[in-house]
């Protein structure tokens, strides 16, 4: 089964909308990676003008989260439909920023990815544990719950088209990378756990990136894992080093 590869830049709260522009108009005098997806998941801010600068690219653009409701009083939120009306073809969902800071449970990324994927916008949906529950030995069980959590209610089909991102919390913004090792251990126990709900078909082509202090230096060994098909990139995605990390 071939899966699409994928590499998502996360931006985080990062870059004002003419910053924004400047950066992707270099980037796309860098990319030369054909093969692989390219999306840059920017602040909503940044939407229009960065859904303007990847004209005439292959660059896809996308929002770093949504609310589960499509419009009313919910001050200070952002609708799907807001999101797709502006260009956008993918949301991130359940970042571990969002679910340290932002205080969203399981149940509450359960709701984004079932109203993103009603909507048509492609959620990626983050997992992963803590050191904490590393060292405790729980992460796979935590992260097949997670998973089984994060999807309660999509369908086969609905599920072969979304996406899972596996991102340890200890490796996001640390510099520590999971080994190639560590990560595949995990994005395979993905696979398996979808495979066990949704079936085995299904599973093969759900795409499962990997993220956690990617670069450019070791992007092209986790790529290369059997279930690694591809990464969210957090802060190596505000550099030109992105484009090396797609060109790998
Ligand atoms: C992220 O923000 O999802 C991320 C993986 O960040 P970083 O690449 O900086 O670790």
């Amino acid at each position: 089964m071939l899966r699409k590869r994928l590499v998502a830049g996360n931006w985080k709260m990062n870059l004002t909308p003419s910053e924004a522009k400047k950066f992707v108009s270099e980037l796309k005098g860098a990319l030369i990676n054909k093969d692989a997806e390219v999306l840059v998941c920017v602040p909503d801010i940044d939407i229009t003008a960065v859904s303007e600068a990847v004209s005439g690219s292959d660059i896809k653009v996308g929002a770093q989260n949504m609310y589960f409701e499509e419009k009313g009083a919910f001050t200070g939120e952002t609708s799907p439909l807001m999101l797709k009306d502006a260009g956008v073809c993918y949301v991130v969902i359940g970042h571990s920023e969002r679910r340290a800071y932002f205080h969203e449970t399981d149940e509450i990324v359960n709701k984004k990815v079932l109203k993103a994927v009603e909507q048509g916008i492609v959620p990626i949906v983050c997992v992963g544990e803590t050191l904490d529950q590393r060292e405790q030995g729980i992460t796979v069980d935590l992260v097949r719950l997670q998973t089984k959590i994060a999807l309660k209610g999509l369908t086969e089909k609905q599920v072969a088209e979304i996406v899972v991102a596996y991102e340890p919390v200890w490796a996001i913004g640390t510099g520590k990378t999971a080994t190639s090792e560590q990560a595949e251990e995990v994005c395979a126990a993905i696979r398996n756990v979808i495979g066990e709900v949704y079936g085995k078909e299904t599973a093969e082509k759900t795409r499962i990136l990997y993220g956690g202090s990617v670069n450019g230096k070791n992007a092209a060994e986790l790529f290369a894992m059997e279930n690694i098909d591809g990464g969210l990139v957090g802060g190596a995605s505000l550099k030109l080093e992105f484009a090396d990390i797609v060109n790998c």
